[in-house]
């Protein structure tokens, strides 16, 4: 398959204040040598809990955020580095979309005229054209055409959600990070939301990295998912392969977690213990270290390596690591 979209020892750290002085103390490491690749209308489910850097790796993607280090090469061009104005043909094609539309659609403007908005920027259609294509989206995300008259409180969490989808569109994008795009929403809602993404995929060949809090979200929705925790993928994998053979202890606990009906084995559960570490403090060598029930003497002095295990499955994790000996 064709990659889109490569992360390679992608970084992104955040400077701690501290003192009289307000000097920087020390580093929250959002995002800590992050490498994997997205295919070419796929869907790349990342999952990890709040704090384990997956909404800043998405933004960081999208050059919102600037990496600290490490290389996004999206279509064969490494845009990590590049400026603003060369950025700008970038951002027709790759678009976001955000947890919470309502926050992220403006108040003050009509749904047309957010839908169009980028349209005018982009200065490449007349004003005939773009209205056209406003209604012809807003059919697209099941909204009517007086949608476009109306303004973003007058509608529910799922409408504004389709808004936020038809808005993205608008430049005819070829990567959607979707940022927890459904878990704000009514469970009712929640499908309809992720069919009608289904859907556009499939009408647009679109390339979706979506970004999730838990396994049972993404499971039915993504071709292949990463497991992301405190900045690092711990494991990343074919979705088939990653739900029924988790190598990654921390993998195992969030599956153990997430009801398998069609599973003739009951999986044990699993128990997580503690909270997960501060990111401006993590433990040292393996980050899940401190919770995990398969820790050994080697894990808290090196970090395990994010290795392929078998063809497309890769983890971070001593047990599946040899030790060298010289
Ligand atoms: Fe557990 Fe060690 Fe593997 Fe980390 S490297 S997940 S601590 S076994
Ligand atoms: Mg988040």
């Amino acid at each position: 398959p064709e990659v889109l979209l490569e992360i390679n020892k992608l970084k992104k750290y955040f400077p701690v204040k501290g003192g009289v002085l307000q000097r920087t103390i020390g580093h929250v490491k959002a995002v800590d040598e992050v490498t994997f690749s997205v295919y070419k209308g796929e869907t790349l489910g990342i999952v990890g809990e709040s704090g384990s850097g997956k909404s800043t790796l998405g933004r960081t993607i999208l050059r919102l955020l600037d990496p600290t280090d490490g290389q996004i090469v999206f279509k064969d061009s490494d845009i990590s580095t590049i400026g603003n104005r060369k950025m700008r043909r970038f951002r027709k094609e790759m678009q976001m979309i955000f947890q919470d539309p309502f926050a992220s659609l403006n108040p003050r403007m009509s749904v047309g005229e957010i839908i169009e908005e980028p349209m005018i920027i982009q200065r490449n259609l007349s004003k005939k054209e773009r209205k056209e294509k406003v209604v012809d989206l807003l059919e697209k995300v099941g909204m009517s055409e007086d949608t476009r008259q109306k303004y973003p409180h007058e509608f529910s969490g799922g409408q504004r959600q389709r808004i936020g989808i038809a808005r993205a569109l608008t430049m005819n994008p070829e990567l959607i990070i979707a940022d927890e795009p459904v878990s704000a929403l009514d469970v009712s809602v929640q499908s309809q939301v992720l069919n009608l993404m289904a859907d556009l995929q499939d009408e647009f060949q679109l390339t979706y990295l979506f970004i999730a809090h838990d396994l049972s979200v993404v499971k039915h929705f993504s071709d292949r998912v990463g497991v992301m925790y405190l900045g690092k993928m711990a494991e990343l994998g074919p979705k088939s392969v990653l739900y029924q053979n988790p190598l990654h202890p921390y993998t195992r606990a969030l599956l153990s977690s997430v009801p398998v009906p069609d599973m003739d084995r009951k999986r044990d559960k699993i128990t997580l213990y503690g909270e997960l570490p501060s990111p401006s403090n993590p433990p040292t060598g393996c980050p899940f270290h401190t919770r995990c029930s398969e820790v050994h003497k080697r894990c808290k002095e090196e970090v395990p390596q994010f290795i392929e295990q078998e063809k497309g499955h890769y983890v971070a994790c001593h047990l599946y690591t040899r030790e060298d000996h010289f």
